[in-house]
């Protein structure tokens, strides 16, 4: 890179106080040092203060010290440069932007684009739909009048595998707004081994190439957020826990908050940059095991009461069970009143049955099934299944009791032979899979080329 090409890419990064770490915008004006050094003006005092006070020390006999050994004053790497906010010429739309209110899809239109990836889940699309609609005319609209709308921050419930990130995946993917993924289990309180609750900032900052403005419209999805309910009874201080729920609070409702650059926790060594929260749509997901247990504790309660009392344990069988959850009982599960009431938009997804699973294999966009039948017909081979197949998978999936997810390594083993076998012979013209095959019982049906 010519030198003029490496300073036009350095203007598009903020300047960092090489003491403090702290940007040009959060520390005011740098003096700017030979060899591309900035040092702000409260550093640059400070430096000159001690040295006031070191008039005693006869430098001269100090041994020849080299100060970079001690100070970070080394380039900071590419990962922890932040771009710089673009300024708003007067006059001039902002063209670049990506969505505008006109532009959002409306939410069926959302539901729509969602339902060519994800199958079943019809109640959870339209919600998501709806909320995620809302919070973008939300963003779009902000300050425009004295009206402010809630953030549509949501809460799903549902069983492990049944596509709760694969949900906000794709929605993230339908819109063009950064997504970061994070699980609950890591964050710990500030101080603590493990992650502090900024690094979910850190990450969405990351994955939208350190463009502040862009994150602070990106939706941050945090999994596994059941793991972080207070312990029943503790003794010793709840530092995964309540804390960390404690510490996403201000995050999730809206705050400027320091971020660390580039990294999981702030330490002297990371920039930090200013995040504002206001506009990221938080979504939180968990499979909550045991709150099924209580929402029919409660339900049998309220039935078996009074002139209507219904049998004791009507709803002992009900496998839905998760969409009755009310604050109340999520509340008993352990999460903190604060926390839920942040979290607006609550709503469940079913556990996946067997029908689901043979859908889930036919019909989406990007099947993996189909991308199998795709990556054979470039060798011009015809990959088909019967229906006995797609049952066989299915059954096999269930039984492994972690969702969706297990369709994939039941795929991917019984077509590692047919992906090796079938481009060593040319005279194959097409493959069909049966369920015997599936069990172990049998071979696939092999057709040769001109006898199909
Ligand atoms: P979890 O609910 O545990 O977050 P995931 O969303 O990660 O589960 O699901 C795992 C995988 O299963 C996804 O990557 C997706 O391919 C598949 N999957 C799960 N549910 C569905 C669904 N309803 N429709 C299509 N694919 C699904």
């Amino acid at each position: 890179m010519s030198d003029s090409d490496k300073t036009k890419k350095d203007d598009e990064y903020e300047n960092y106080c090489y003491m403090c770490k702290r940007s040009e915008k959060d520390a005011g004006p740098f003096i700017n040092l030979p060899g591309g050094m900035h040092i702000c003006r409260d550093c640059m005092q400070k430096s000159f203060d001690s040295f006031n006070n070191m008039n005693f020390l006869d430098l001269s006999k100090l041994p020849n010290i080299n100060m970079s050994q001690f100070m970070p004053f080394g380039d900071i790497p590419e990962s922890q440069k932040v771009k710089k906010k673009k300024k708003k010429e007067e006059g001039k739309e902002d063209t670049e932007k990506k969505l505008s209110i006109k532009d959002i899809p409306a939410p069926h239109k959302i539901k729509a684009m969602l339902d060519e990836y994800v199958v079943g889940q019809e109640y959870a699309k339209k919600v998501m739909s709806v909320a995620v609609y809302n919070h973008y005319k939300r963003v779009l609209s902000d300050g425009a009048d004295d009206i402010e709308i809630e953030k549509s921050n949501m809460l799903m419930l549902g069983p492990t595998g049944c596509g709760k990130t694969y949900l906000v995946k794709t929605i993230a993917r339908l819109l063009d707004v950064p997504l970061a993924i994070t699980d609950a289990t890591t964050l710990t309180e500030a101080g603590y081994i493990g992650d502090d609750v900024e690094s979910v900032l850190s990450k969405l900052l990351s994955v939208a190439g350190n463009d502040v403005e862009k994150a602070e419209t990106g939706i941050i999805f945090i999994d596994e957020i059941d793991k972080i309910a207070k312990k029943k009874e503790t003794r010793s201080r709840d530092v995964s826990g309540e804390s960390v729920q404690q510490g996403l609070l201000k995050i999730i409702e809206g705050a400027e908050i320091e971020v660390p650059v580039g990294a999981s926790s702030k330490n002297a060594m990371t920039p930090i940059v200013t995040m504002d929260t206001r506009n990221i749509l938080f979504i939180c997901g968990g499979a909550f095991p045991d709150l099924d247990e209580i929402i029919k504790r409660r339900l049998n309660k309220q039935s078996s009461m009074g002139f209507n009392a219904d049998l004791k344990d009507k709803y002992d069988d009900e496998k839905d069970i998760l969409k009755e959850a009310t604050t109340e009982d999520l509340r008993e599960f352990g999460m903190i009143p604060e926390f839920i009431g942040r979290l607006p938009m609550v709503f469940s997804l079913t556990a996946l049955d067997k029908e689901m699973y043979v859908r889930i294999l036919k019909e989406p966009k990007n099947a993996i099934l189909k991308q199998y039948q795709k990556l054979l017909a470039l060798d011009e081979v015809k990959l088909e299944f019967d229906e006995s197949a797609y049952e066989a998978i299915a059954e096999e999936a269930m039984k492994r009791e972690t969702g969706a997810r297990a369709l994939r390594s039941i795929i991917e083993k019984f077509m590692l032979d047919i992906m090796y076998e079938i481009p060593r012979d040319d005279s194959i013209g097409s493959v069909t899979i049966t369920g015997d095959y599936i069990a172990g019982k049998g071979s696939p049906v092999i057709k040769l080329r001109g006898m199909e």
